[in-house]
């Protein structure tokens, strides 16, 4: 079986549908499982949402109003005629959504949040498997909730291996083209958890795993993954071959064309991932793989913005020791912020992280009792892998350099942006 992701850019509007059959055609769909994300920047339209829902905002109704708009639009341009299931389909899905806004009493926000932020991809798998059986294709919609168990950490939740690997095993028919959500997942209650943001890539490895997949396959709006983002560096290179630790290293510092968690259940197993064009689907693009590191072999570069850099000295004067970073560590995993560079000398600690739940100020009342805190916001964080000269000095090129580090194969700078 072949595993395929769709990610939002793809499935955006009623031309990029067409894009998904027509490239099915091309490349053949039987025996594949397409994994597939919320059209276009709908998650980020649903957290406005969700906002909107926990200030009470009478904004609300025309918050959901305008997802509704955005899809409606897109099946009429796809069906035209009315009378089609999916219009009923897709209504129900929103009345769905309503009736939660309306009669949910758990005040837990990022319960809500995967509540509603999952109906953006049970809304665009419905309305691509519609499309692909009104083109004849004869295509089976199914509920990943069913399938990819998690615990109950929602917004961030962890997967329940064992339970997953049953329900694949036992339920996925092979030999028809299954469609089903990336990003989903559910909890012992059958309540929906999400997996992070972008996590749909990481649907895609986990049924590979559980599915013995042949290959799984990213269709993605840039030819492969290239040694840097294109829509920031200009003259960005196509990569033709990369190994799982290269593309788990270039992820881990953020390369958001892959998810970091989608390379280790693949790597396991070996079952090698493509990285293609889904506006020309023919071409080769990447494949990530066992074997080479990098061809062609060129410095790769990754940039994070919207970074804190948090510096800890002691108040005291005395050392920062094991005792103390694993105390600092713990809170940072505490309250989830994600550590992506660290610097420490006799008495100081510094950390670039990133603050994704909004949760630095909580905890800086509590670092705050025991160390003395500096912090800058808003750094970005440029990490530069198999790094050379002519490479650092484009990175450092009319910026300010707050911060360097060197290791041997990755060179990490973070600048501010005044
Ligand atoms: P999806 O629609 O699957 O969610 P994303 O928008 O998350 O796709 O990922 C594709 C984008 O990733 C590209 O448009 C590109 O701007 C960005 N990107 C970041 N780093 C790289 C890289 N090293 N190579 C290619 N694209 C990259
Ligand atoms: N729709 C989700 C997001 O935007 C998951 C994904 O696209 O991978 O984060
Ligand atoms: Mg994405």
């Amino acid at each position: 079986m072949r595993v395929f992701k769709f990610g939002g850019a793809s499935v955006k509007d009623a031309a990029g549908i067409r894009n998904v059959h027509d490239l099915l055609k091309q490349v053949g769909y039987e025996d594949v499982l397409l994994v597939v994300s919320a059209m276009g920047k709908t998650t980020n339209a649903l957290e406005v949402v969700i906002k909107d829902y926990f200030d009470k905002s009478p904004a609300l109704k025309a918050s959901v109003q305008e997802v509704k708009k955005y899809h409606n639009e897109i099946i009429i341009d796809l069906f035209e005629d009315e009378k089609q299931e999916v219009f009923g389909a897709v209504n129900k899905l929103f009345g769905d959504l309503e009736y939660f806004l309306e009669n949910n009493k758990s005040p837990n926000y990022n319960f809500v949040y995967d509540q509603v932020v999952s109906y953006g991809e049970l809304i665009s798998t419905t309305i691509l498997a519609h499309y692909m059986n009104f083109k004849a294709i004869d295509t089976q919609w199914i509920d990943v909730r069913h399938f990819i168990k998690t615990n109950a950490n929602y917004r961030d939740a962890e997967v329940d291996w064992e339970a997953t690997q049953n329900n694949i095993s036992k339920n996925i028919k092979r030999k028809k083209l299954n469609i089903t959500q990336g990003f989903l997942g559910s909890d012992d209650n059958n309540f929906t958890t999400t997996l992070g943001r972008e996590g749909s890539d990481y649907t895609a490895a986990i049924f590979a795993y559980c599915l013995n997949a042949e290959s799984v396959t990213i269709w993605k709006d840039v030819p492969g993954v290239m040694n840097a983002d294109p829509r920031y560096f200009e003259n960005a290179s196509l990569l033709h071959q990369i190994s799982y630790r290269e593309a788990i290293e270039l992820a881990f510092y953020g390369a958001t064309v892959i998810h970091p968690k989608t390379l280790q259940p693949l790597q396991k197993k070996e079952i090698p991932l493509y990285v293609k064009s889904f506006i020309n689907p023919l071409l080769k693009g990447t494949s990530v793989s066992k074997g080479t590191a990098l061809e062609p072999y060129l410095p790769c570069f990754i940039v994070k913005r919207n970074q804190l850099l948090i510096s800890l000295s002691s108040i005291d004067f005395s050392f920062i020791m094991e005792e103390h970073i694993s105390e600092i560590f713990s809170l940072f995993h505490q309250y989830k912020l994600k550590v992506n560079l660290i610097q420490n000398s006799a008495i100081s600690f510094s950390v670039c992280v990133e603050d994704k739940f909004d949760n630095f100020k909580e905890m800086n009342a509590i670092l705050s009792k025991k160390f003395k805190v500096d912090f800058t916001e808003n750094v970005t964080l440029y990490t530069i892998r198999h790094f050379n000269d002519t490479a650092a000095e484009t990175v450092e090129n009319g910026k300010k350099v707050i911060l360097k580090q060197v290791s041997k194969e990755t060179m990490q700078i973070i600048t501010s942006e005044n």
